[in-house]
């Protein structure tokens, strides 16, 4: 062998080398691009709704947040699902507001006229309902409440409360509350006060109302699957839908059976006192299973309430005695057992919201008959603070027995 046949060798040597990797690298290539391409010719056109089942999104309104997830593959638009939201909850704020000086709520709680005042569909739905409630609950639920509630400062005045309210003031106050003293015409869309000092408060309505007008929002978007949440009181409808991980999405290959629906789960979380945490953790008592479009709706004593002279009082007045529900002397030091949250599940959240309110102020004796009788799920957690660290227990209504599927923690 010559040294230049060598050297010719050595080069075709190489050559054949270097054409053998290039080949495999070149085969590789065309068998991915024909996986590829077989994959894109073979597999179903993929769902949009793969890539994102669910979308969620949140923001703030009336003073407290709000938050909204849907699972719908023909609405993908996080940004446009916001600004649905925002506008319903905006819109609401506007009207009803005791806290905005030009919304229709303070121009009529403003104005002392007896005469007919004609409202918006809005303010006029709400109204009335909350007068039918008041009726159902014995006045235990009354939106004239307004003036008790400013006097215990829970109102848009956010003058600190250095004092006690006395008896008398509490009794002069009481004269401007009652439900009846308000009336509405279905034909003009029109309220009207029978006192001038008639003060209409819906904060606890407004949040539930708020979450019924979006979800019909939604659905007039044709958005069928949603959870809606404002303020803590939730509204669901159809289902969850997730995204399971099997072997077939590992492949990235998409089948019907890679999308889960689940129905939402929301918790009732136990009331303990805020006090007792720097910060506020979140321990459930029990979890729901929201089958068939529900609303939950829960009231406590445990999240906002003033403590003066000793006392401990919450938001939640009795219209009956123009005192808060619960008044507690912290320092009698006396372990109580107590109604600590009501939790009311109805279709609509309005009525679970207003409800919620009505049973607290009830409480859970005359709160279970009440329940039993209109058949309204609802569950009493009672705070027992006898022992240490406090138990919780419960009074269910029979319909939260019989029709609602739900499991302690
Ligand atoms: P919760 O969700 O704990 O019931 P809300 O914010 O929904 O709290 O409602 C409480 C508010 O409702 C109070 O701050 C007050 O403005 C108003 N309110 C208090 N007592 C009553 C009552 N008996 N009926 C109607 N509204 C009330
Ligand atoms: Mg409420």
């Amino acid at each position: 062998m010559t040294k230049e046949t060598k050297y010719q060798s050595k080069q075709e040597k190489t050559s054949s080398k270097s054409f053998s990797i290039f080949s495999i690298f070149r085969i590789i290539i065309i068998i991915g691009l024909l996986i590829y391409l077989g994959m894109v010719y073979w597999l179903p056109k993929k769902p949009k709704m793969e890539n994102n089942l669910m979308i969620a999104t949140n923001g703030t309104c009336m003073g407290t947040t709000w938050n909204v997830s849907i699972c719908e593959s023909s609405f993908q638009d996080e940004a446009k699902l916001f600004e649905i939201v925002q506008t319903v909850l905006d819109n609401v704020d506007a009207t009803m507001s005791t806290y905005k000086s030009d919304s229709e709520v303070s121009r009529f709680n403003r104005s002392l006229s007896t005469d007919w005042f004609p409202v918006s569909p809005l303010l006029f739905e709400v109204v009335q309902k909350s007068l039918e409630i008041s009726q159902k609950t014995n006045g235990a639920f009354d939106i004239t409440v307004g003036p008790l509630v400013n006097l215990w400062k829970f109102g848009p005045d956010k003058t600190q409360i250095s004092q006690l309210p006395t008896e008398e003031e509490i009794e002069s106050t009481r004269k401007f509350v009652g439900y009846r003293n308000l009336q509405t015409d279905s034909t003009t869309s029109a309220i009207k006060k029978t006192i001038p000092e008639l003060y209409i408060d819906l904060s606890a309505i407004a949040k539930g109302y708020a979450v019924d007008l979006v979800a019909r929002e939604l659905e007039k978007n044709n958005i069928n699957n949603y959870l809606v949440e404002v303020g803590g009181e939730t509204r669901c409808n159809g289902e969850k839908m997730l995204k399971i991980e099997s072997n077939e999405t590992e492949k990235n290959q998409t089948t019907d059976d890679s999308i889960e629906k689940r129905p939402w789960v929301l918790g009732i979380e136990k009331p303990y006192i805020k006090k007792d945490f720097d910060e506020t953790p979140i321990f459930l008592y029990r979890k729901v299973i929201m089958k068939d479009g529900l609303s939950l709706a829960t009231s406590g004593d445990y999240r906002n309430y003033r403590l003066v002279d000793s006392t401990r009082f919450s938001h939640l007045i009795d219209p009956r005695t123009g005192k808060p529900t619960i008044m507690i002397n912290e320092n009698a030091n006396v372990p109580m057992k107590r109604l600590g949250s009501v939790s009311v599940i109805l279709p609509n959240c309005l009525e679970a919201d207003a409800y919620a309110t009505a049973f607290f102020v009830l409480g859970e004796n005359e709160g279970i008959e009440l329940a039993n009788r209109l058949y309204i799920p609802v569950l009493f957690i009672i705070r027992n603070e006898q022992t240490d660290p406090p138990q919780f227990e419960e009074v269910a209504s029979d319909s939260f027995l019989n029709k609602i599927e739900s499991t302690k923690f």
